[in-house]
C-alpha cells in the first residue's frame, strides 16, 4: 500500500500540468480546452525516497443512464475525500477565486483528510501576492507553484510528506 495523494480542483487550473511536473512523465494529456484529460489518472511517484500514489481526478468521469460522458467536480472531490490520505487542493492564481473554487472549499474544509491549497500559475515573483486572496477559501496558508516553470514544487512535497 502506497499512501494516495489526490489532485483536485476546476478544469484549467493546472492539475494534470502539475500531476505530469510531480510524476515526471507526460502522461496526463495537458490541453486549453477545460476538462480534457482522457488518459492514465494514477501513477506512482516519489519524493526524498518516500513513494507514493497520484491521481489526477479531472480525469475521472461518468456515464449516466443515457450514456453520456460527464465529469462531475463534486463527485471527483467525494471520491478524493474518501480515498486519498492527502489532498492537493489546485486553484488558478491567475484567475482568482471562482464560485466553484468556494464551493469545492466549503466540502473539503470539514472533511477530516489534510488538504494542501496549492495556488498555479503563480509563475514569477511579482504574481505572488495573487495568493493572499486565497486565505478567503478557509483552508490555512496558500502554497505559490507553477506547474509550467517547475516552481515551488520541492516545497509543495515537503508539505505532502508530513502528511503520508
Ligand atoms: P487541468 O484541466 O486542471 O488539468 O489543467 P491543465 O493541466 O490541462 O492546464 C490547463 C492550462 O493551464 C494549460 O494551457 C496549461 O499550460 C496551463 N497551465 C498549467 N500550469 C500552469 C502554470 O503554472 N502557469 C501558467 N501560466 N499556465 C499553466
Ligand atoms: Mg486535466
Amino acid at each position: 500500500y502506497k499512501p494516495l495523494v489526490a489532485v483536485v480542483g476546476r478544469p484549467n487550473v493546472g492539475k494534470s500540468t502539475l500531476f505530469n511536473a510531480i510524476v515526471k512523465k507526460r502522461i496526463s494529456i495537458v490541453e486549453d480546452i477545460p476538462g480534457v484529460t482522457r488518459d492514465r489518472i494514477y501513477f506512482d511517484a516519489e519524493w526524498l525516497g518516500q513513494e507514493f500514489t497520484m491521481i489526477d481526478t479531472g480525469g475521472i468521469e461518468f456515464v449516466d443512464s443515457d450514456n453520456h460522458i460527464f465529469s462531475s467536480m463534486r463527485y471527483q472531490a467525494e471520491l478524493a475525500i474518501r480515498e486519498a490520505d492527502v489532498i492537493l487542493y489546485v486553484v488558478d492564481g491567475k484567475m482568482g477565486i471562482q464560485p466553484q473554487d468556494q464551493e469545492i472549499a466549503n466540502l473539503l474544509r470539514s472533511c477530516g483528510k489534510p488538504v494542501l491549497l496549492v495556488v498555479n500559475k503563480i509563475d514569477n515573483v511579482e504574481q505572488e501576492m495573487n495568493m493572499y486572496e486565497f486565505y478567503g477559501l478557509g483552508l490555512g496558508d496558500p502554497i505559490g507553484v507553477s506547474a509550467v516553470n517547475l516552481m515551488n514544487l520541492g516545497d509543495l512535497l515537503d508539505e505532502v510528506l508530513k502528511y503520508i
